[in-house]
């Protein structure tokens, strides 16, 4: 059996922190599903069509690397899409605690079960909400995101 995992989160926009996640987990699951949560009491700086197409940007030659968009609950999406597992980062203990309590209440209703990957110590302090800070003030955010210009309409 295949084994999947779904990457989920904002993705608002998609970093290289994010992507140093993927590229490990790529090394324990077949598939890596990133899964962008359309939360719709959110408020979002990039579209979903845009933040999706830059991910497909990103992994347009790594067939093992796929990206959609869902909504309700994570681990619904995980069923549909037949994963087994969750993957998530960690940057800090801020981040464990979080994360930790979400993990054990998933397992919990569904079965399913979080994998945890520490941050590469070079991205740790990349965060979507600073990124979308430089990019409003006009700054350049190549050195923090990837194909960064298929963000920009
Ligand atoms: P959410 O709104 O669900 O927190 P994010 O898009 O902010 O969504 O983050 C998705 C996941 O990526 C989370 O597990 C988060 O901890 C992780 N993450 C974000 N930035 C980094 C980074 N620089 N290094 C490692 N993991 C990260």
């Amino acid at each position: 059996m295949k084994k999947i995992a779904v990457f989920p989160g904002s993705f608002d926009p998609y970093t290289k922190g994010h992507e140093s996640i993927v590229e490990k987990a790529l090394g324990l699951f077949d598939e890596i599903v990133i899964g962008i949560g359309d939360n719709l009491t959110k408020k979002y700086m990039f579209d979903l069509d845009t933040r999706i197409k830059h991910i497909q940007s990103i992994y347009k030659n790594e067939k093992r690397v796929k990206a959609f968009v869902f909504q309700g609950l994570t681990v619904d999406f995980c069923k549909e899409i037949g994963a087994q597992y969750m993957v998530r980062g960690l940057r800090d203990t801020k981040d464990f605690e979080y994360e930790r309590n979400i993990a054990q209440m998933n397992l919990m209703i569904s079965g399913i079960e979080s994998v945890f990957f520490m941050t590469v110590s070079e991205y740790a302090a990349v965060n979507s909400t600073i990124v979308r800070e430089i990019h409003k003030n006009g700054g350049n955010i190549d050195l923090f995101v990837t194909n960064a210009k298929n963000l920009v309409k």
